[in-house]
């Protein structure tokens, strides 16, 4: 088959009805264009990734109906799938990073980030001032005595613009937006935004489904594409599943607990939930996944974020 989706969860706890979203739209379009589906486990911050969350992650994915034909505790082509098991692949980027002088080392603390940072914030990170990018070897070096730096990429002044398959258009000026970014954490782990691009990279990831609130990542995703000669993926970004207050869902809704849910519903009234909720079905029939790939497009699919009711929270 040419060209693959992916689903890409962390596994910090159990999934919740907002993965298993992702999860399913991910899986539909994959499915709907014939495409390899591919689960990645992204246990990067292995503090706060628990390997005991993989089989359960598995477990809930398949008690939908969702399959995938690699990666997981399956393994595959493009072994390994946990993001903790691929650290020299991350290594060898960021080390063509590193050798074209693209990098500098950042010694800056949380306060003085916020204390320096331009009020601009597109998803809710600060643009940072650019404080560490001019220190000499003789700085960096005093400097590395006491503290280990974090890594950042020197990002120009050019605004990255991408169509996506159900937002639309979509750009950042990287340089006013977005700032220089880091790739490597001051405990040495590497960043999400460079693991993810390596990973869809080797793992021939073409489409790119996940949260709306990623959707201020795609750029830096698409500049370092540029950077180390990836293809760029198409990108989908859904609709966030949110409490009547405004917050997103997550841990504290119980109600919306992959267990809970398990308990309380059939994967098939889930799945109908799920697609009325998306603007692929006109009610909320209860239905299985593979019921829905005919038909399915991104047209289909509605904007904004979707409100749940009680029995989600
Ligand atoms: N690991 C991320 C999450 O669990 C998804 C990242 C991505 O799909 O690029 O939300």
């Amino acid at each position: 088959m040419q060209g693959a989706g992916r689903f890409a969860p962390t596994p910090s706890g159990r999934m919740h009805l907002g993965n298993l979203f992702a999860a399913l739209l991910a899986w539909l379009s994959a499915r709907s264009q014939g495409l390899r589906f591919i689960l990645r486990i992204e246990d990067l911050d292995v503090v706060a990734s628990k390997s005991s969350y993989i089989p359960v992650i598995e477990d809930d994915l398949r008690w939908l109906g969702i399959d995938w034909d690699e990666g997981g505790l399956e393994g595959g082509p493009h072994a390994p799938y946990l993001q903790h098991e691929r650290f020299d692949r991350y290594q060898q980027a960021f080390d063509l990073l590193q050798g074209r002088g693209l990098l500098y080392p950042c010694f800056c603390s949380r306060a003085e980030l916020h204390a320096a940072s331009a009020p601009h914030a597109s998803d809710g990170q600060v643009v940072y001032a650019g404080t560490c990018r001019s220190l000499t070897a003789a700085q960096i070096a005093e400097k590395s005595r006491v503290k280990r730096p974090a890594w950042r990429l020197a990002v120009p002044d050019r605004t990255i613009s991408f169509t996506d398959r159900r937002c639309g258009p979509y750009q950042e000026d990287l340089a006013a937006e977005c700032g220089d970014f880091i790739v490597r954490r001051s405990d040495g782990l590497f960043a999400y935004q460079l693991a993810v691009v390596v990973d869809d990279a080797q793992m021939g990831v073409t489409e790119v489904v996940r949260g709306g609130d990623l959707i201020g990542s795609t750029p830096r995703q698409i500049y370092l594409q540029e950077l180390l000669g990836c293809p760029h993926p198409a990108y989908a970004h859904i609709p966030m599943l949110i409490a009547p207050d405004g917050r997103r869902l997550a841990k504290r809704n119980k109600g919306s607990d992959a267990a809970v849910l398990r308990e309380r519903f059939s994967a098939e009234e889930v799945v109908g939930w799920m697609a009325h909720a998306a603007g692929l079905r006109p009610n909320p029939t209860p239905l299985s996944p593979a019921q829905l790939v005919e038909g399915f497009s991104w047209n289909l699919v509605r904007g904004g974020d979707i409100v749940v009711g009680d029995a989600f929270l």
